[in-house]
């Protein structure tokens, strides 16, 4: 196999960043923030070009990010890259595809902040020295970034954002002068702290990393031509692939780059794991395998476990579209074993044209978009006791609102049941939380909360059945932003995990 090569020993600096932006449209640097939940897909081919698959696996993933989407390909002469904002379907068109020579790349879609579109960090980012191209691919959050973009600046590299991909990317491209690519990748991985998924290509050979803990989901699968690693099992379906098996936490999986197989390397081995219980709870798609669970069943055993923690007898059990939709029939499915008399109904439909609400930037218009997505139908509600199921709260404006259109539609009661724990602190690993102050339960007693909603009853899931539905130990999760206490240390909060690295840096500013 050809493992690429390292920048052949000679000491060849950093030369020169390209840009994979060929729109001119540049934001300034000031505005650029953390990397953030995204998706991340690499592909090693036979003979055929990777292009299009790439672009379908990113289809496939966009809801893991809907600000920009690209993709880098290596023909095994040269790299070739393209980004554009927006969704992956007005990212590129038949023309841009057709310039992504190669059978070998890698592919991003980047999570929205508030505020806007921000094209300089747009992904994959590329990096090109004497004799060599990287480009790199994030999903995650790194915790010491500023520290060593400091030291990586001060010996001479020059950065174009205050993203922490770029900083990978440079500390990587830096040991490849040094190192083979296995011993390169290894020191970057001592270097930096905090969560990553990591897809690079480096020339020709495209590799996938999960960070020690496996913070952030990352799969192998292999196709009738060759292998793809991405964030979710749901993008090797689409290319008709099989699913082999998730990336460990801290391995280095490395693409044949003639699409044969793959090589591992378990570079690091902690005790304990810190994946993200949210990509179970909200973020992945509900057909995807992460760590040896069906998203699916996962959220349908956390709705049988909030009946069984806190079920209420009514007439109707209705989810939030679509987040609350398997736990809601998980719910009403236990209740119906229970013997209770309730009936599984949608009592609110979604207008499929507008996007997502939650990063809006002022909370008016965050209400404003509650009311144009959702849209009650009376029938199910008159009248009627109403169980209303989401998989979570973080602001209270999609609760708020729906109790108070349920009320209007004629419903005589409605309780609320939330299928994860409360959100009570922020997430420094790379969701898009809001801030603590912004959090509606921060620091405050459910019944607060209920009065707040104007819900006659709210509950919430308790985290050992989460813990259970996820088939893991609560050491094993991420679970900082329903207990406050972190896998790793950051300033300002508390880290009584068992797994901690040495305090680093500042938290990213919160999104929101
Ligand atoms: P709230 O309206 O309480 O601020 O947010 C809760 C709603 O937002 C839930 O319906 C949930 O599905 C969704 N949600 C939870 N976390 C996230 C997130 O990180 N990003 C986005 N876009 N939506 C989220
Ligand atoms: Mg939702």
């Amino acid at each position: 196999m050809s493992q690429g090569d390292p920048g052949n020993g000679a000491a060849a600096p950093v030369t020169s960043l390209t840009d994979p932006l060929d729109d001119g449209d540049r934001a300034p640097a000031a505005a650029d923030g953390p990397t953030e939940k995204c998706g991340v897909v690499g592909v090693s081919l036979t003979d055929r070009a990777a292009a299009r698959p790439l672009y379908y696996s990113l289809y496939a993933l966009q809801h893991r990010g809907q600000d920009s989407a690209g993709i880098a390909t290596h023909d095994g002469f040269q790299q070739h890259s393209h980004v554009g904002m927006g969704l992956v379907g007005d990212a590129f068109d038949g023309t841009d595809l057709d310039g992504l020579a190669g059978s070998a790349g890698i592919g991003h879609v980047r999570y929205p902040t508030a505020g806007g579109v921000n094209a300089r960090c747009a992904q994959p980012f590329s990096v090109s020295f004497k004799s060599g191209a990287l480009a790199l691919a994030h999903n995650g959050n790194l915790v010491n970034a500023d520290d060593i973009r400091d030291e990586l600046a001060s010996s001479g590299h020059a950065f174009t954002s205050r993203g922490d991909t770029e900083v990978i990317a440079h500390d990587l491209a830096r040991n490849l002068i040094e190192a083979d690519l296995i011993r390169a990748v290894k020191r970057t991985m001592d270097r930096v702290h905090g969560s990553y998924s990591l897809t690079v290509m480096h020339d020709d050979t495209v590799l996938g990393v999960r960070d020690p803990l496996g913070n952030r989901p990352l799969c192998i699968g292999k196709l009738e031509d060759g292998y793809v690693l991405a964030s979710e099992s749901a993008a090797i379906d689409t290319l008709d692939g099989d699913l082999v098996r998730d990336v460990r936490p801290g391995e280095l999986v490395v693409l044949e780059s003639d699409g044969s197989g793959f090589e591992s390397y378990q570079l690091f081995e902690e005790e304990h794991t810190a994946r993200c219980f949210f990509e179970h709870v909200y973020f992945a798609r509900p057909d995807s395998v992460i760590d040896d669970t069906l998203v699916y069943e996962a959220r349908r055993d956390l709705g049988r476990a909030l009946w069984e923690e806190s079920g209420v007898d009514s007439d109707v059990v209705m989810p939030v579209p679509d987040s609350g939709r398997a736990f809601a029939s998980g719910y009403a499915d236990a209740a119906a074993e229970d013997g209770a008399e309730v009936e599984f109904a949608e009592g609110l439909m979604k207008n499929r044209y507008v996007g997502r609400t939650f990063i809006m930037p002022t909370q008016d218009e965050r209400e404003r978009a509650v009311r144009l997505k959702l849209n009650p139908i009376r029938s199910t509600v008159e009248g009627r006791t109403v169980t209303l199921i989401d998989d979570s709260i973080v602001r209270g404006t999609t609760s708020t609102q729906l109790v108070e259109l349920l009320r209007d539609a004629g419903a005589a009661e409605v309780h609320v049941r939330i299928g994860a724990p409360a959100i009570v602190a922020p997430c420094y690993m790379g969701i898009d939380m809001a801030t603590r102050e912004e959090l509606i339960a921060a620091g405050r007693p459910v019944e607060e909360i209920r009065d707040d909603i104007a819900a006659d009853s709210l509950s919430y899931l308790s985290v050992d059945a989460v813990a259970d539905a996820l088939a893991s130990s609560r050491a094993d999760l991420c679970l900082g932003c329903v207990t406050g206490e972190y896998p790793y240390d950051i300033d300002g909060e508390t880290a009584d995990r068992d797994v901690s690295r040495p305090a680093v840096g500042e938290p990213p500013p919160a999104d929101d």
